[in-house]
C-alpha cells in the first residue's frame, strides 16, 4: 500500500488542538472549508506533511451577539453569515459579500476563516472586515489569546501577521446600530464570480442625508483601499448624480495611480483594453453600490 502523503488530524477540543499544533511544521496547514486549499494541493503549488482540520472545534463555530458586538466563528460559512438575522441587520455589507461568494456549493463549504486567511486581493471579506471595524480573535497554541484590528492583521501588505503557532479562531465586529452598510462587487459573470473590483460603505443616514461615510474599494491593490474622501463628498448629501460622479472620478484616478505603480512579471503583461477597464468600470460600481444603500 503507498504511504499516505501527509498526516490528517482532526482536533475535537483545545488540548488536541494544541497537540496538533506542536506538530506543525513549515509545511503543516489548517484546513477549514478547504475551497482555496485543496486547488492548491490539487494544482502542487504547496508542499504539505501534515493537514489539521478545524471542523470540529465548537469555539471555531457559530455567530453569537456577544457584549456590543458579534462574533463570527472562523469555521462560519459564507452561507451561515450571510442568512444569520444579527448579521443582516447590523453588517449589512458582510452579510451581502457572503451572499455572493462564488456559488451555493462554495458558500456552504467556504468559510470567511479561510478568506481572511488565504488573503486574495480579489478576496470578498477582506474590504469588509477593514469597512466594519472587525478584530480577528487569535488563539495560540500556548493557549492565550489575542486581537488584531484588520491594518493589524495585514500590516505585511499580503498574508496575514500571524505566528506559526497561531491559528485564527474568530472575527469580532462591533454592533453600530445606527450605522447601515452595503458592499457590491463587479465580476464577468454574475455567478461564480472573483471579483474585478468590489466597493463598501458605511454611513449613518439622517434626514436622507449620509454622515460619517466610511469607504473601501477591494480588488485594485493587494490590500483595500480606504477611501477616506468619500466622507466629504458624500457626507450631508443624498447621493446625488454629480456627487456620484465626483466620487468616481476620485477612484477612478486612485485606480490610475495604483496600475501605473505597479510593477508586473513581462509574462503578466496586460492587454490595452484590460489596463483601462477597471478605472471606468468603477463609475458603474459606485452607483450600483449607493443604489443598493438605498435598498431597506
Ligand atoms: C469556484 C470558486 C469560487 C470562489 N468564489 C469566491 C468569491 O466569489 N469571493 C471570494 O472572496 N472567494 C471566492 N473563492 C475563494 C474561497 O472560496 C474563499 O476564499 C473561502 O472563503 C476560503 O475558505 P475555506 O474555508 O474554503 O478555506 P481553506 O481552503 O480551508 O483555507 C484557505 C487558507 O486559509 C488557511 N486557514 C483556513 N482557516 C484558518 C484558520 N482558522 N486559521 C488559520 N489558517 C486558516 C488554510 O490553511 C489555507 O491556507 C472561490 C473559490 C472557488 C473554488
Amino acid at each position: 500500500m503507498r504511504e499516505p502523503r501527509w498526516e490528517y488530524l482532526q482536533p475535537a477540543d483545545r488540548e488536541e488542538l494544541f497537540a496538533a499544533m506542536a506538530q506543525m511544521t513549515e509545511d503543516s496547514v489548517f484546513l477549514a472549508g478547504g475551497t482555496d486549499l485543496l486547488c492548491e494541493i490539487r494544482e502542487a503549488k504547496i508542499k504539505i506533511d501534515r493537514i489539521v482540520s478545524l471542523g470540529l472545534l465548537k469555539e471555531f463555530s457559530g455567530i453569537r451577539l456577544e457584549g456590543d458586538g458579534i462574533r463570527i466563528g472562523s469555521m462560519a460559512t459564507h452561507g451561515e453569515i450571510a442568512a444569520d438575522p444579527s448579521v443582516r441587520r447590523y453588517l449589512r455589507a458582510l452579510a451581502e459579500a457572503c451572499a455572493h461568494v462564488g456559488s451555493k456549493q462554495i458558500r456552504n463549504k467556504g468559510t470567511i476563516g479561510g478568506n481572511l486567511m488565504n488573503a486574495s486581493p480579489a478576496g470578498d471579506m477582506i474590504p469588509c472586515f477593514f469597512l466594519l471595524h472587525g478584530k480577528a480573535e487569535i488563539l495560540s497554541s500556548d493557549g492565550t489569546t489575542r486581537f488584531a484590528e484588520a491594518g493589524e492583521f495585514y500590516r505585511g501588505g499580503g498574508a496575514p501577521a500571524m505566528e506559526r503557532n497561531e491559528v485564527l479562531a474568530a472575527v469580532h465586529f462591533p454592533v453600530v446600530p445606527e450605522r447601515d452598510s452595503f458592499f457590491v462587487k463587479l465580476g464577468s459573470r454574475t455567478e461564480v464570480t472573483i471579483a474585478q473590483i468590489s466597493a463598501c460603505m458605511s454611513a449613518k443616514k439622517k434626514d436622507g442625508m449620509f454622515e460619517d461615510v466610511e469607504f473601501y474599494l477591494g480588488s485594485v491593490d493587494r490590500t483595500p483601499l480606504p477611501v477616506p474622501e468619500a466622507a466629504a463628498i458624500l457626507g450631508g448629501s443624498l447621493g446625488t448624480v454629480e456627487e456620484r460622479n465626483r466620487l468616481s472620478e476620485l477612484l477612478s484616478k486612485r485606480i490610475q495611480e495604483i496600475q501605473a505603480k505597479r510593477k508586473r512579471p513581462p509574462r503578466l503583461k496586460i492587454r490595452e483594453s484590460e489596463r483601462h477597464y477597471k478605472e471606468r468600470a468603477v463609475k458603474g460600481v459606485v452607483y450600483d453600490l449607493l443604489d443598493g444603500f438605498d435598498r431597506p
